[in-house]
């Protein structure tokens, strides 16, 4: 596959590990550090962030983690992993931090209103794998080849020789094994592995962890997963396949679910084989649909994405659609015609 064209130059190994190196004598010299992760967090996301700032909390180091949603609503796996760090609303987040620590964000505006942190601190550290980064730090470490911002915080936790809880190497593990979709994407690479099992090492309790991550769906979250399923659409002349569902806003409601349970309708709909991208529209309560895209390996999605003012990876991406359901199909449906492909 040639290199898409929305991602940015993949840094060569010499300079990531200079910027690693940069990174960690920033951290280590650091009182205090302020972490913030992209809106809406993921697992790798909150794991990537509690980890780093649980292993700088365990020598000494004063620490706090944000994001940018208000209300913030703290995941239930959380409670399985205790007080990894300290996390607070947005509104309490330090205005003008020394060092400030951005991961998982492939660009300033995944921050939400915590992105005008940037500007005001002294460092900004960006810890990433998103290839459409266009690093926006004073000292970027950003990897694209790296399964998960967790794998590459946790390579600095090592290179730095921090202590590691077994709540923040919980923290870690949940973000590994979620982005690469449990060890299942092109990205598990054997460091991958390696660095999941020496996390499991640590004492905490992995088959609880997979549950809470997997299956602990809500019965209301069937219904809407119904209604989806019952609206899909497979578009056999876009590109190599397209098969796309939505869910208003009014489905949510119906069911007595919330858009937080929502992350799996795209794992279900991507299986079809007949078609190479799969597409979930989720309406947001302001209205707007949110576009995930996924591809089985023949399609860039990152480029639908980014040409879209959002971002991601090669085979996963996002954004924000302006356009109602029928436009936004289309929309993407012409980028499919147009797109080259393996
Ligand atoms: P999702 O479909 O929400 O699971 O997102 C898939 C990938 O696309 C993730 O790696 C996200 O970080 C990225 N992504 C999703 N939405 C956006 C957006 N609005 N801007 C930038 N990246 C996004
Ligand atoms: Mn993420
Ligand atoms: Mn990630």
């Amino acid at each position: 596959m040639t290199a898409p064209a929305s991602a940015e130059p993949v840094p060569s190994r010499e300079s990531l590990q200079s910027a690693m190196d940069r990174a960690a004598a920033v951290l280590a010299a650091a009182s205090e550090v302020a972490f913030v992760c992209h809106v809406n967090p993921d697992p790798d996301a909150i794991g990537s962030m509690l980890g780093l700032a649980g292993a700088l909390l365990g020598r000494g180091t004063q620490v706090v983690c944000s994001w940018a949603n208000d209300p913030m609503e703290r995941p239930d796996w959380l409670e399985l992993i205790g007080d990894v760090a300290p996390i607070v609303e947005g509104s309490a987040f330090p205005a003008a931090p020394a060092v400030l620590v951005t991961l998982d964000a492939a660009s300033i505006d995944r921050l939400g209103s915590l992105e005008d942190r940037v500007p005001r601190s002294g460092e900004v550290v960006v810890i990433d794998h998103h290839v459409t980064n266009p690093g926006f730090g004073t000292i970027n470490v950003i990897d694209p080849r790296a399964s998960s911002s967790a794998e590459v915080a946790y390579r600095l936790i090592r290179q730095m020789e921090l202590p590691l809880t077994d709540g923040a190497a919980a923290a870690l593990y949940a973000g590994i094994v979620t982005d690469t979709g449990r060890f299942q994407y092109g990205a598990a690479t054997p460091e991958t592995l390696r660095a999941a099992a020496e996390l499991r090492e640590h004492g905490f309790d992995h088959a609880r962890l997979a549950q809470a991550l997997y299956e602990d769906g809500s019965f209301a979250f069937l219904r809407v997963l119904g209604d989806a399923l019952e609206r899909v659409q497979l578009v056999q002349d876009a590109g190599a396949g397209l098969v796309w569902t939505y869910i208003t806003q009014e489905d949510l409601a119906r069911a007595g679910a919330s858009m937080t349970e929502t992350d799996d309708l795209i794992d279900v709909i991507r299986t079809a084989r007949e078609a190479d991208v799969a597409c979930a529209l989720k309406q947001q309560p302001d209205g707007l649909y949110k576009v995930s895209l996924r591809s089985r390996g023949a399609t860039d999605v990152g480029a639908i994405a980014t040409a879209h003012d959002g971002g991601g990876h090669l085979l996963a991406a996002g954004y924000t659609s302006t356009l109602d359901v029928p436009g936004t199909i289309d929309a993407i449906v012409a980028a499919l015609r147009a797109a080259p492909r393996e």
